[in-house]
């Protein structure tokens, strides 16, 4: 009998798994995919947004601004890349200044650090924004982090205090017991006192296995593409259009790796597995984004991709409990990845009314930091290499990672099993050649790490084999 099961592990559930970790309580975690924080987590705008966005009263305000403070604390325990470079939201006509205003009052009635700039300092801050631009709304503390590295962390921290994982698992029916609830998942049965469902854009289907009051929630689709890391200055700032009823609309956005993301979209699709992007829409975006800047270095980009939002017709976060001992994280979309430390410690506290919480005694709070030896001034470059020479043999050339990372990435707690897992760890593949040179070292580590043949080594899920057998004799 388990105390708490969480439905998925995305940035929701692993925050949730790892502020359990605090207490004397026994914590499942079963996520459907080979890793941790490979759906809506990993496929966002990763900003950590200030919280003037969310209309005043509602969930995603409560929650939004106290989040994005967090991640100060947050970061620093789990060693996370996190940049608080701040977010001006454009207006380039006297409509989106009205708008502008409306944001500014919800700023400040929900707390946070806001002001609006005219064009002479908006254009000493962002030299590179659009000329039509009127004027902008500052957040300072608004920040970007590393969502993949986020949740990993999360999970590896929640771990190392004895949270249990179960990957590959997915939950196919959850029954109400008398003292608890029966989970049932495509390889067994578990039983658990409570059950938090953070399954993302699949989180109506949870609700809808054991609460009488049906949800639903639509995916909503936001693409995306990725400029590579140069060397010219460019934006420094999240570049914001002015929202409309789709959302916050199109941003132009440093990454806490010195790639630009531009995107996202917002359109409603059928299907939750629905990821792929489209030349209408990306083109759509650069039109908007040419609305934020006037130069876009097309010839950078290296990447396109999408994630799904999971909208509740509320608008809002729904945080509720319809079933006594059963707690719903549902329509987590964004500012969700921002309020998530915020939406942990709410979850707590609805635990705590179901179970006692007694706190350990040994709880770490802190991970044990990556090595980054790109980061590393030379001596100590030479230091690391002295004591393995791993760390001196780089495996990816365009993001400057060795040997040493990848394998360390793999032996911890939620270590690496696939591809996709060493490049959301530690980086080998987001460069500009995606993995063309370093993908067919990582196969080999990993085959060597994991004691498998190379062609049994995932790209990401189960089955994605890259390479399937021997063309030719040894
Ligand atoms: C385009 C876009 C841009 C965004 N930008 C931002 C931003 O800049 N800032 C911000 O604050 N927020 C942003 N968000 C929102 C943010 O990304 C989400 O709120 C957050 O990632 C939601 O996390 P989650 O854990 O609820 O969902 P997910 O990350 O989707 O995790 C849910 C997990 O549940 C698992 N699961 C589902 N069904 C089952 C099952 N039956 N059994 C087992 N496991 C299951 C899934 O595999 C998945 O891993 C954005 C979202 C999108 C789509």
């Amino acid at each position: 009998m388990y105390d708490v099961i969480i439905v998925g592990a995305g940035v929701i559930g692993a925050t949730i798994a790892r502020n359990l970790s605090r207490y004397s309580l026994r914590t499942l975690i079963i996520e459907k995919n080979s890793d941790v924080g490979d759906e809506t987590s990993c496929a966002n705008s990763a900003i950590v947004h200030a919280g003037y966005d969310p209309h005043p009263g509602t969930l995603k305000a409560e929650l939004n601004y106290p989040g994005h403070l967090m991640f100060s604390q947050l970061c620093k325990e789990l060693d996370i890349e996190l940049k608080r470079i701040g977010s001006l939201t454009i207006s380039t006509s006297e409509e989106e200044s009205a708008k502008l205003r409306e944001l500014y009052d919800y700023g400040i009635q929900n707390g946070c650090e806001v002001e609006i700039i005219g064009q002479q300092r908006l254009r000493e801050m962002e030299p590179f924004v659009t000329k039509k631009a009127v004027e902008a709304l500052w957040a300072p503390t608004a920040g970007i982090i590393n969502p993949f590295e986020l949740v990993v962390a999360l999970m590896e921290n929640a771990m190392d205090n004895g949270v249990e994982l179960r990957l590959e698992e997915k939950i196919t029916g959850i029954a109400k017991e008398t003292g608890g609830f029966m989970v049932t998942t495509d390889k067994g049965e578990y039983e658990a006192r409570v059950v938090i469902n953070c399954a993302g854009v699949a989180s109506g289907e949870i609700n809808n296995m054991v609460s009488d009051k049906k949800e639903t929630i639509r995916p909503r689709k936001g693409e995306y593409y990725v400029l590579d890391h140069f060397p010219a200055p460019y934006v420094t700032h999240t570049l914001f259009s002015v929202p409309s009823s789709k959302g916050k609309g199109v941003l132009v956005s440093p990454t806490t790796h010195g790639n630009y993301l531009i995107g996202p979209s917002s359109e409603f699709t059928d299907s939750a597995e629905d990821k792929g992007t489209d030349a209408p829409t990306l083109k759509n975006i650069v039109e908007q984004a040419y609305r934020l800047v006037d130069e876009i270095p097309m010839q950078y980009v290296i990447r396109e991709f999408s994630g799904l939002r999971a909208y509740h017709d509320s608008g809002d976060f729904v945080i509720n409990s319809p079933v006594p001992g059963f707690i719903n994280m549902l329509g987590i979309q964004s500012p969700g990845l921002a309020s998530s430390p915020a939406i942990g410690e709410k979850a707590v506290k609805m635990v705590g009314e179901l179970l006692p919480l007694q706190e350990k005694a040994g709880w770490n709070p802190r991970r044990r930091p990556l090595y980054r030896v790109n980061t590393l001034p030379v001596e100590k470059r030479q230091a690391l290499i002295a004591t393995n020479p791993d760390f001196g043999q780089m495996v990816c050339r365009c993001e400057q990672v060795t040997k040493g990372e990848v394998v360390d990435c793999i032996r911890r707690n939620c270590g690496a099993r696939s591809i996709k897992g060493v490049k959301k760890r530690v980086r080998p593949g987001f460069g500009k050649c995606q993995g063309g040179f370093c993908e067919p070292l990582i196969m080999r580590i990993l085959a060597d790490e994991l004691g498998r043949d190379e062609n049994r080594i995932n790209y990401s899920n189960r089955g994605s084999f890259i390479l399937m057998e021997k063309t030719k004799g040894e």
